[in-house]
């Protein structure tokens, strides 16, 4: 049997290049050779404030995205999570995990600090509800950014216990590494992230939207010369050329930081430039499935049709071993 793969995105809004590089470009890499899900996550999406007259608008955004990106419903399925019984699982995997360990958990302490009006028991239940979106389909590699480690490690602990507790049941799953695990905001602090606005650049945005995202991006000034700082503004915008640029424009802009002559509107420009030669194909290819709805639905159809077998096959499974009907 093929390896399994499993990846959500929220549907909070459209994809940016942090999550491309963090996660889409895993997903890229893996449908060739893996069984894969790639899932629109709608549950986590509710955990923090949103509009549920834009949700089902947001999910079809993020469909739309995968699907410009290049995933291949041929090869992988796509789901929508809430119409798969992950909080079913979820549910009965939260009966043996402790709440202090997730109370804890630094990616809940930031939300908190995000939300400080919004916190909720769904946020505190959201790594036991991605333990189970993972397991729910005994997935071992999942290709997310570096920020979903934590959760990550709540899933391997969730099926460490329910093996010892039930008899050897799930794969600990592993995260997949890209080469952009973590793309730095805008802002020049934190992580690029859909939920704070002017963090990121999406992947529909044109060419002078991607100029303007970056001529908003702060730069340090009077301190250039010597090496590229390692964070910050400047090192944000090394981060970004060193994805997208040549390895020439790469090391002709350090040398001129390093000599204290550079100057970023250039290097913003041909950022912006590099940024959009990328995303240009996906725009193109995001118009043709935008053009084409049915055909998006039966996509989804097939997907939902796939993920069922496999769910409810492991949803079965679980509930026997713990002892609980399942008729
Ligand atoms: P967001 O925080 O933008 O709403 P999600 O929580 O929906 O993003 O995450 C979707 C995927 O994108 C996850 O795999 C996550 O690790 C990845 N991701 C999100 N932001 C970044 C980033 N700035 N750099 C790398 N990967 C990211």
């Amino acid at each position: 049997m093929k390896k399994r793969v499993y990846s959500g995105v929220r549907a909070t809004g459209r994809l940016h290049l942090g999550n491309y590089y963090g996660a889409i470009k895993g997903m890229l890499a893996l449908q060739d050779d893996y069984d894969c899900v790639f899932s629109v996550v709608d549950l986590h999406a509710i955990t923090t404030p949103y509009s549920p007259k834009l949700l089902q608008r947001n999910i079809r955004e993020v469909v739309l995205d995968f699907l410009a990106a290049g995933l291949d419903p041929e090869k992988c399925a796509l789901e929508i999570q809430s119409q798969l019984p992950h909080t079913d699982l979820a549910y009965l995997l939260s009966t043996i995990y402790p709440v202090s360990r997730l109370e804890d958990l630094p990616t809940y302490k930031e939300k908190k600090a995000q939300y400080p009006k919004y916190v909720n028991m769904g946020l505190l239940y959201y790594p036991v509800l991605m333990a189970a979106d993972i397991l729910l389909y005994k997935a071992d590699l999942v290709p997310v950014g570096i920020d979903q480690e934590p959760h990550l490690e709540v899933a391997r602990e969730i099926a460490r216990k329910f093996n010892s507790m039930f008899g050897e049941t799930f794969p600990e799953p592993k995260r997949f590494k890209t080469n952009g695990e973590y793309i730095p905001s805008l802002l020049g602090k934190g992580k690029m992230s859909k939920t704070v606005e002017g963090s990121y650049i999406s992947l529909v945005d044109d060419f002078n939207e991607i100029s303007s995202h970056l001529a908003k991006a702060p730069t340090d000034t009077g301190v250039e010369g010597g090496e590229i700082p390692l964070e910050g503004g400047v090192a944000n915008l090394f981060t970004l050329l060193k994805l997208f640029s040549s390895e020439v424009t790469i090391v002709a802009f350090t040398k001129e930081y390093q000599e204290g002559k550079i100057k970023y509107v250039e290097l913003k420009k041909v950022l912006a430039e590099d940024i959009y030669k990328e995303l240009k194909p996906l725009q193109e290819r995001r118009r043709e499935f935008e053009n084409q709805p049915d055909l998006v639905d039966t996509i989804l159809a097939n997907g939902r049709e796939k993920c069922e077998k496999m769910a409810f096959s492991t949803l079965s499974e679980v509930k026997d071993k713990m002892g609980i009907s399942v008729l």
